[in-house]
């Protein structure tokens, strides 16, 4: 059996026993023969890494803590903010501004103190990546970016561990496992990044706050039953879930001989630079040279304060105008080109939209349309709540 192969090496973690409160508490688990006492003690013996204590990173890690998965890594450096409250359950309101790393330690422990949780409080890296990984069974990738998700590829494959793979994005969510030994790899899935700034992140295009439960979930049972060595793992399949429809659909997948990390001839035989494979900072460079005139928040403050005759133009959607507003004028950065017509060309015009990057592409597309006096407000709305009037709300 395929699936053997990961469940074997866990028992061979070395020898491990439960208590009779462990006994009382895995019962569940220990009346049905595909788990029973031996499964359960595989469980013990196992060593999980999540990347990420996020909204994959929370259901998966307390899923895993309650079944009684011996041993769960878990990697951030980010800090507890308001937004993250939404979804990420494995913190609460008390643990604002407190490290996300503190939080969930507290939270696994609570559920299930026989786990033991390894911290790693620092951006996985090309540096450090193998060097945690080498010593945990699987990995579960739980992070919300391109070059992490290709290096947890790579270094997975280096290392020959399952990946269990989990992704979202507001309403739709995918999962599989990317097993190297076993079946094709990220990589094999998707060769190329896309180009940086395509494909929004949940950040800028939002996330139902359930749906990282989902996923989350998915990847936590993928990973049970790998160490069980049970079931149909997600190996060469691709599971898409789309919470509006409420439809699971699924992809076969094939390893790709030609893939650069885990096909006949790689290429890729060490942890690259990803910022760099991912065209960030290229993209950065271009961005830089396509600038557009800038203002700070303070200075149109003071401008307005002054009396000058500035236009303050907001390109953002009508729903995020009805969350806060600063009573410029809307109009949607994607109905802009036509309806340029309703705009003054002389006048002095500042553009805000949420952070100051659809604002940035407003602002080139006056300028290309002959605009003169046109400049970009730095940050945007958060900027404003941030540093003018805390009364504006954030979101
Ligand atoms: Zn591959």
């Amino acid at each position: 059996m395929r699936e053997s192969a990961i469940s074997h090496r866990i028992s061979e973690n070395g020898q491990v026993e439960l208590s009779q409160e462990e006994i009382r508490r895995y019962s569940r688990h220990l009346i049905m023969p595909e788990v029973a006492l031996e499964g359960q003690k595989k469980l013990k013996a196992a060593r999980v890494l999540t990347i990420g204590a996020g909204g994959l990173g929370s259901p998966l890690a307390m899923y895993l803590a309650a079944a009684g998965v011996g041993t769960i890594g878990v990697v951030d450096f980010d800090v507890v903010d308001e937004s993250n409250l939404q979804r990420q359950i494995i913190h609460g309101t008390s643990d604002l501004g407190r490290p996300k790393l503190q939080s969930a330690k507290e939270k696994l422990e609570d559920i299930n103190p026989n786990v033991k949780v390894e911290t790693f409080e620092e951006a996985l890296s090309s540096e450090n990546a193998l060097d945690i990984f080498r010593d945990f069974d699987i990995i579960v990738d739980g992070t919300d970016n391109f070059p992490t998700r290709y290096l947890v590829n790579d270094a997975c494959v280096l290392t020959g561990k399952p990946n269990v793979y989990g992704s979202i994005f507001r309403f739709e969510g995918q999962a599989s496992v990317f097993w190297a030994e076993e079946g094709p790899c990220y990589r094999c899935l998707y060769p190329e990044p896309p180009p940086p700034g395509l494909v929004p992140s949940c950040a800028e295009g939002g996330v139902l706050g359930i749906l990282p439960g989902a996923i989350g979930t998915i990847q936590a049972t993928e990973t049970v039953k790998l160490i069980l060595g049970i079931g149909e793992p997600l190996i060469g399949r691709l599971l898409l879930y789309d919470a509006l429809g409420m439809r699971f659909r699924e992809m076969k997948l094939r390893k790709d001989p030609n893939c650069p990390i885990c096909g006949e001839n790689p290429t890729v035989t060490e942890l690259i630079d990803y910022q760099e494979f991912c065209g960030i900072p290229q993209a950065q460079a271009a961005a830089q040279q396509n600038a557009v005139p800038e203002i700070s928040v303070r200075e149109l403050k003071e401008k307005l304060d002054r009396g000058e005759n500035v236009y303050v133009l907001d390109v953002r959607e009508p729903h995020e105008y009805e969350i806060a507003n600063l009573g410029a004028r809307l109009l949607p950065l994607g109905e802009l080109p036509e309806r340029l017509h309703e705009l003054d060309q002389n006048a002095e015009i500042a553009v805000h939209c949420k952070t100051g990057g659809r604002s940035a592409k407003a602002v080139k597309l006056l300028k290309d349309a002959g605009f003169a006096n046109v400049y970009n407000v730095k940050g945007g709305i958060t900027a404003w709540s941030e540093e003018i009037d805390p009364s504006v709300p954030k979101y």
